[in-house]
């Protein structure tokens, strides 16, 4: 299976909790009048610029085996590699914003706005993650029709020890030129506004894993945790 799929701009404007959030603020802080103004402009600037769109593909075993095996040197044991191979099922996945929103960010640092500028780019990173969120909600709607205890979870090349490298296999399988998502230099995917990675879907206990490894010890998020906290209980 491999769908492409566009959003309308309007469904993925994040929560202004979430945006907060992701400029470090706790979920319960009560933001200043000056604050929410700039959030409702931010927020309607990215209803207008962003282009949300992006594919998601099924994938065998053996074909990510290969992907995460060309990603070159991840750092030596990863909670992925436990992981994907207790997967009932798995897809590959890309989603970008476009290039316009980044390039009205580039304008509003240029021409010194930047608090508008700062908060602009913080709700496109939301934002992002609403469209990843979309894509995969909708997969998962059609791998487990039939409900039971069912959990997908999202790994990305970057994190927890998947090497970087991976997003030039990743994206290659997925044919992420046909959404206009290119690999610049060290990696990185342009538009900037991309995520890519690997859905997960199966048991919820499949996920579970200890945080022990190495690359840990500089972990300043913990992420983990969180997901693995809001798994859902057998
Ligand atoms: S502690 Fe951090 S680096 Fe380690 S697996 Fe969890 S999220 Fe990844």
């Amino acid at each position: 299976m491999k769908v492409r799929l566009v959003m309308e701009s309007n469904e993925i404007i994040p929560d202004p909790v979430d945006v907060l959030m992701g400029q470090g603020l706790p979920a319960d802080a009560v933001p200043a009048v000056r604050v929410k103004e700039l959030m409702s402009r931010a927020l309607e600037m990215l209803s207008l610029f962003a282009a949300p769109r992006g594919i998601i593909r099924s994938i065998s075993r053996s074909e990510f085996e290969r992907i995460y095996r060309d990603s070159g040197n991840s750092e030596g044991a990863t909670p992925l590699e436990g992981i994907y191979p207790q997967a009932e099922q798995l897809a590959v996945y890309v989603v970008t914003l476009g290039d316009l929103i980044t390039q009205t960010v580039e304008s509003l640092f240029r021409n010194n706005e930047y608090p508008l500028g700062a908060m602009l780019d913080f709700a496109a990173s939301a934002a992002i993650e609403k469209a990843a969120d979309i894509m995969e909600s909708k997969w998962r709607g059609e791998q487990c029709a039939g409900g039971g205890n069912y959990a997908s979870l999202r790994y990305s090349p970057g994190y927890c020890g998947w090497n970087i490298e991976g997003q030039r296999p990743l994206l290659k399988f997925i044919d992420s030129a046909a959404i206009g998502v290119q690999l610049g230099e060290n990696c990185l995917m342009l538009p900037l506004k991309t995520t890519s990675g690997l859905v997960v879907g199966g048991e919820p206990e499949i996920h579970v894993f200890d945080n022990d490894y190495g690359f840990c010890e500089r972990c300043n998020t913990l992420e983990c945790r969180t997901r693995i906290a809001e798994l859902p209980k057998t």
